[in-house]
């Protein structure tokens, strides 16, 4: 019996080790969509069904096995609609497979007080702990009635609950932790992924992030012979507003301005912070006039803009911007970064406060 137990927790522990993969970069919590949360309900109903197919029998009438542990982690993490998919999955299950009796109308009254008691539980309890404690209470004195009222009192009835209490309760703990583990490890994960490729002040993509973005947009480009713009921007004397303000107005002004430049381009156009107060657009598809345009609006955009740095100071600055174009300022698309530095550098050299489209001299 408890080999077969042990089988059970095995099953339940694969399924929510092989769940974890297909789930980690999707978003599993209350605020899923609908249909993440049906299918995770209908994932949680057949591990609970795959329980039951490995459940212990302690009558010919009563199996034993950890079935409610997936209702409550879908509960816990997913709320109620994905719970009540899973339980009426499971519950329906356990009458088609196993006929209708006594115990499967009972089994399926418990499977959905089940669903109903977690989701309450979930809800006024806040802390993860309790939640988890309470709802064991809650599940196994269910089960006792459950089982009195289809076995009555007798000491197979007390030796059934032993075995019960103490199997669910430490599964219920290993699963407690190591979904608790999951969880971090998510979070840790997604957490990396984006201080890799974000930048951290503005949200906007890090030079690494760039460097790759500009890497595969290019290729693509030339594949599907289409056009690349990229425009290049720098803030018109920026060290002046550190010295004058300090650096946290700075740091407002990189902010503000990282907004500006994202609300202002397309929403697929790659934007990123190439470095201190420098930062840069790939127009996907875009001619060198169109890019000319959006350059343009950009700078009157930051040039009327009021920058508040505190209360009551608000500041105006301005920006250079240099342009390069595939295929029309530059014939090879790999010298499209330096074509636009130099275009910036010439924006900055004629007074700043300008777009500059590269020109090749030759
Ligand atoms: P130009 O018009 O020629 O571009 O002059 P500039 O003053 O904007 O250029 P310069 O390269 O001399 O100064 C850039 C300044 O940007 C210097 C540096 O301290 C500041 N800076 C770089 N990164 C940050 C940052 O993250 N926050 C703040 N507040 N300042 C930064
Ligand atoms: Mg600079
Ligand atoms: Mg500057």
């Amino acid at each position: 019996m408890f080999y077969q137990l042990f089988i059970n927790a095995c099953i339940l522990i694969a399924f929510i080790s092989i769940s974890y993969f297909g789930f980690k970069d999707r978003e599993v919590n209350i605020n899923a969509s609908y249909l993440t949360k049906i299918v995770i309900g209908l994932i949680s109903g057949l591990l609970g069904i795959s329980l039951m197919l490995n459940s212990v029998y302690v009558l010919p009438e009563v199996m034993i096995d950890f079935r409610y542990i997936p209702l409550l982690l879908t509960v816990v993490f997913c709320g109620f609609i994905p719970s009540i998919t899973a339980g009426i999955l499971m519950g329906t299950f356990r009458f088609l497979y196993f006929g209708a009796s006594k115990s499967s109308t009972v089994a399926f009254v418990i499977i959905i007080l089940i669903v109903l008691g977690f989701n309450i539980i979930s809800k006024y309890v806040e802390s993860k702990k309790k939640k988890w404690i309470y709802s064991i209470i809650y599940m196994v004195l269910l089960f006792s009635a459950g089982l009195f009222f289809v076995t009555g009192i007798s000491i197979l009835f007390f030796r059934i609950l032993v075995i019960y209490y103490i199997g669910n309760t430490f599964v219920a703990y290993v699963i407690y932790q190591y979904t608790g583990y999951l969880v971090d490890m998510i979070k840790m994960n997604n957490k990396l992924k984006k201080e890799a490729t974000k930048d951290f002040l503005t949200g906007l993509n890090n030079v690494r992030e760039f460097d790759t973005s500009f890497r595969n947009l290019s290729r693509l480009t030339i594949l599907k012979e289409e056009k690349l713009s990229y425009i290049y921007m720098d803030i018109d004397f920026f060290k002046k507003i550190n010295d004058t303000y300090g650096h946290t107005a700075g740091d407002i002004v990189l902010q503000k301005t990282a907004e500006i430049l994202k609300d202002t381009v397309r929403t697929f156009d790659v934007v990123s912070r190439n470095g201190g107060e420098e930062f840069s657009a790939l127009l996907l598809d875009c001619s060198a006039e169109h890019a000319f345009r959006i350059a343009e609006r950009i700078r009157k955009k930051i040039e009327t803009y009021n920058f508040e740095i505190s209360n009551d100071i608000s500041i105006d600055i301005t920006v250079s911007i240099g342009i390069a174009s595939y295929p029309y300022t530059s014939m090879n698309i790999d010298s499209l970064i330096e074509d636009a530095d130099k275009a910036l550098y010439e924006a900055k050299r004629i007074g700043r406060n300008r777009v500059v489209m590269y020109k090749n001299k030759d």
